[in-house]
């Protein structure tokens, strides 16, 4: 019995926690680019929401602000409308998987599935394929460093 649970505590560090730690701790592969020292990036995952994202679109249009969504397949897919709007007012659209699950309790095998099945989605409704890609949770696992080595990973700052 105890063995099972060393088995299993070495394996979520192998696979999920020191992946985690390189990139969220160390910025590890990890997308960086700033033109100025005092420069943001305003970024939002989880949508496109039928009701918060158009509202934010208009807040976003009304200050002449550019944003980056990390966008759900299965959200874009529903409301591709909110997908073209942003586009077409000049924030750039990223992955945020199709479903919102962490890498880390998914194989290699389902995290390719979600990442090219949202782009997918993306490219069918705006013409082209995004290269931005943020996991959900900031949380990844091992293959993620090999699978998704030709998306600038964004990793958000709240820790
Ligand atoms: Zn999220």
């Amino acid at each position: 019995m105890e063995r099972i649970f060393i088995f299993i505590v070495i394996t979520l560090f192998v696979y999920t926690i020191i992946p985690t730690m390189m990139i969220r701790l160390f910025g590890i592969a990890v997308y960086k680019k700033g033109t100025t020292a005092h420069s943001i990036a305003l970024t939002f995952d989880d949508g496109p929401d039928p009701e918060y994202t158009s509202r934010l679109l208009d807040l976003l249009k009304q200050h002449n602000v550019k944003a980056t969504f990390f966008v759900l397949g299965l959200k874009a897919k529903q409301y591709p409308e909110l997908i073209k709007q942003m586009h077409h007012e000049g924030h750039l659209v990223g992955v945020h998987n199709y479903v919102h699950g962490a890498n880390a309790f998914m194989t290699p095998k389902r995290v390719r599935l979600q990442v090219n099945n949202t782009v997918d989605v993306i490219d069918r409704i705006i013409g082209e394929r995004p290269i931005y890609y943020r996991p959900p949770g900031g949380i990844i696992n091992i293959f993620d460093f090999l699978l998704l080595k030709n998306f600038r990973k964004v990793i958000p700052h709240y820790l």
